[in-house]
């Protein structure tokens, strides 16, 4: 499928519910978190809640 990889994720900013870190991350369309740049929290939880949703960053 060429050209379907754009757009179908917003910068949003979770927080981890074993140790309370926010993170920025993904979100995809289907709902699915990803942190930016690292697999997953450091502590090892993979609870993420996604805070407020669409963050625009002006260096992103
Ligand atoms: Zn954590």
């Amino acid at each position: 499928m060429p050209g379907a990889f754009k757009a179908e994720k917003e910068r949003v900013i979770v927080r981890c519910n074993g140790c309370n870190s926010a993170y920025t991350a993904w979100m995809w369309e289907d709902g699915r978190v990803s942190i930016i740049g690292i697999s997953g929290c450091h502590c090892g939880s993979e609870e993420l809640n996604a805070l407020t949703g669409r963050v625009t960053s002006p260096s992103a």
